[in-house]
């Protein structure tokens, strides 16, 4: 016994004993203040980081020091949308029909590898079959590697909306889904879709709330739930503390959305005047998928990637999204990063700061979207979203100074998540 003791010692100090980590950080970057500063140290113990301080800290004979003095330090990042279990395929129309749940779980283990491996260290999953609420679970237990999880489970829609899964199917294969599988319509089936996605284990909620681009359907904008039945959804969700996420690409849509209360509009394709400065008012997220705009207007012009009924929606909506960002960032609209991460390839999420630069945000600010606005989106910025004493240790390093070149953002070199380094 004594012997097995002494090995597991020898083997493994943290066998008594949680060893420290310290960070030499050359540049860090404080989000909460939107300042870079110079020459600093993170300590880190366990999941959290307990104290950050100025110059670099020496080392007790038990700790681990990590050298990042040449690179620049930041919080883990944040995408509030993406879509875990999928990737963009020319097949992906058949796939509903050939991939059983097993095959979505196993593809959605590599996508959550090489998203955390990128740097995001927390996502939003804005709806999948409901395998994306085990691969959460999966990863809270640690039995493989990928960012934390916030998922919506399901997404709900209107018969024939968005979300609808049965939507361009032959007649006798549509059947008439229903709340448990995220179709409903009228304020009593809508409440019990967010009853059924609190019952699944979901984390929030997203709505459908206009048309899309994907979607085997003709509009990709019309408006697909009344204001009476977003609100019932608000409503219940707010019962079992839930935040509801709306895909909106229509005005109309997004007037409904904002006005019964959801917390944040996705894509928002056409947004005007108007919804800009109800969103101001109601204090409403914007999340702008730039990159997936860009990525479907891309993939329609290859014959055949799309069905026929998306290709020109496809081709109208998607690229409208960098200038709609560009009005709504100068409107003070507030923003939080989203990319919708699947409808183009996992890992290449960070291209959205570089468009977000391009279309006027400063880099602090697309960096501070990502961090501090993304976490208070999410409710969690008590625990996420800035490197700060009490936090949990979220942490990242890329080559370069992304302030100065956003291009950085795409050169990350070092990951650590709730404490444990994976890059
Ligand atoms: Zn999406």
């Amino acid at each position: 016994m004594k012997r097995l003791l002494l090995l597991l010692l020898i083997c493994n100090p943290l066998f008594l004993f949680s060893q420290r980590i310290i960070l030499h950080c050359g540049k860090l970057i404080d989000v909460a203040k939107g300042q870079v500063v110079n020459e600093y140290s993170i300590i880190v113990e366990g999941d959290k980081i307990i104290d950050v301080l100025a110059g670099y800290a020496k080392p007790s004979a038990t700790d681990k020091v990590i050298d990042l003095k040449n690179k620049t330090v930041l919080p883990g990042l944040i995408d509030c949308h993406v879509h875990m279990e999928h990737e963009t395929s020319p097949n992906r129309y058949l796939e509903v029909f050939t991939n059983n749940p097993a095959d979505y779980a196993f593809q959605s283990v590599v996508y959550a590898e090489r998203t955390l491996m990128t740097g995001f260290t927390t996502v939003r999953d804005l709806g999948g079959t409901g395998v994306n609420i085990s691969l959460r679970n999966a990863i809270n237990k640690k039995l493989i590697k990928g960012p934390r999880i916030f998922t919506a489970g399901k997404s709900i829609a209107t018969t024939g909306g968005h979300a609808d899964p049965t939507n361009g199917y032959r007649k006798d294969l549509m059947d008439d889904p229903g709340p448990a599988a995220g179709v409903a319509n009228g304020a009593d089936e809508c409440r019990k879709a967010v009853r059924q996605r609190y019952k699944e284990g979901s984390d929030l909620i997203k709505i459908t709330a206009s048309g899309g681009v994907l979607s085997v359907a003709k509009s990709g904008e019309n408006p697909q739930f009344t204001e009476e039945e977003i609100k019932a959804i608000v409503e219940t969700a707010r019962d079992n503390g839930y935040k509801v996420a709306a895909h909106c690409h229509g005005a109309e849509a997004m007037k409904r959305a904002v006005k019964a209360g959801v917390n944040s509009i996705e894509h928002g394709t056409l947004m005007d005047d108007e919804v800009m400065q109800l969103m101001k008012q109601y204090g409403t997220y914007y999340v702008p998928t730039i990159t997936a705009g860009k990525a479907v207007g891309d993939s329609a012009k290859k014959p055949g990637y799309y069905p026929a009924l998306v290709t020109p929606k496809a081709l109208a909506i998607g690229p409208k999204i960098h200038n709609t960002f560009a009005k709504a960032y100068k409107a003070g609209v507030k923003i939080a990063f989203g990319t919708d991460a699947g409808v183009y390839a996992h890992g290449k999420n960070w291209l959205e700061f570089v468009y977000m630069n391009e279309a006027g945000m400063p880099a602090m600010e697309a960096i501070q979207s990502a961090t501090v606005s993304a976490a208070d989106l999410i409710g969690v910025y008590d625990k996420i979203g800035s490197i700060e004493k009490g936090k949990l240790a979220d942490i990242i390093a890329v080559e370069g100074d992304p302030v100065k070149d956003i291009q950085s953002m795409g050169k990350v070199t070092f990951v650590m998540k709730e404490g444990v380094i994976y890059k």
